[in-house]
């Protein structure tokens, strides 16, 4: 057991490397975060959250440093068992949804667990017991273009937690939406997280929504100030 869920050190990432447009966008990056915190990754648009958030969520890898999960070294992990870990203890949120259009908010929740070899109606259950801990469960039968942009991103909550990871990556979840409906969608969102236990990452360059976390992290020239 480790009560570190993730931390990153020494990152550093550039792109294009070696070309005369090479951008060097994480330095050296240490971060963690603690089993059942909430903490705000600020900084300005540009400044390399996304990226830092694909790094820690194994969706893209740095040129230095390393990410452990739960206390376990990634870097050191074959491409299979970072999968694994990817897809069982890692949950992603973007600004816009993604969910798939063609699937009701009900079914996006209930196919990445079938996914996961969850048998149907417990993976059923589990997501309308997901969409009313988010106040969406009367929507459960609607395709996303039938829903509004903040039932979207509830949806997208659920679908992220839909495989119950240790780790939330949430890439500034409330950034599509206006002011009202953004601090409405941030309360469902932290109180399904405190239920829940959840360990959370969450870029944002709004600071009143990162003053209601446990704590901010700032990301400036490629290095946490
Ligand atoms: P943020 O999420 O804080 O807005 P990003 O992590 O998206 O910042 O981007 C950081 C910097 O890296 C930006 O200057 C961006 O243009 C650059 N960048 C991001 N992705 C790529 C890429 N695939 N190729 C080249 N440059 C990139
Ligand atoms: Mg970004």
């Amino acid at each position: 057991m480790n009560d570190v869920t993730l931390k990153v050190e020494g990152l550093k990432k550039a792109y294009n490397m070696g070309k005369p447009n090479e951008v060097q966008v994480l330095q050296d990056v240490s971060l963690q975060v603690a089993k059942g915190e909430v903490v705000a990754l600020v900084a300005p648009s540009g400044a390399g959250k996304s990226t830092l958030l694909h790094i820690a969520g194994l969706l893209d890898s740095p040129d230095d440093g390393t990410v452990a999960i739960g206390g376990e070294d990634m870097t050191k992990l074959g491409d299979r068992k970072r999968t694994a870990v990817r897809r069982n203890d890692v949950g992603f949120i973007y600004q816009f949804h993604h969910l798939l259009p063609e699937f009701s908010a009900l079914e996006n929740i209930v196919l990445p667990q079938l996914a996961n070899g969850i048998a149907q109606a417990d993976a059923q259950a589990h997501a309308v017991d997901l969409l009313t801990r988010v106040g969406v469960e009367t929507r459960a039968d609607h395709r996303p273009a039938e829903l509004s942009g903040g039932e979207q991103q509830r949806v997208a909550f659920c679908r992220a937690l839909a495989n119950k990871p240790k780790l939330l990556l949430a890439d500034e979840p409330t950034g599509n939406l206006d002011p009202g409906t953004s601090d409405r969608v941030f309360d469902a969102l932290m109180e399904l997280v405190r239920s829940s236990g959840l360990s959370v990452l969450i870029a944002t360059h709004n600071l009143e929504l990162a003053g209601r976390m446990d704590r901010i992290v700032r990301l400036d020239a490629g290095l946490i100030a």
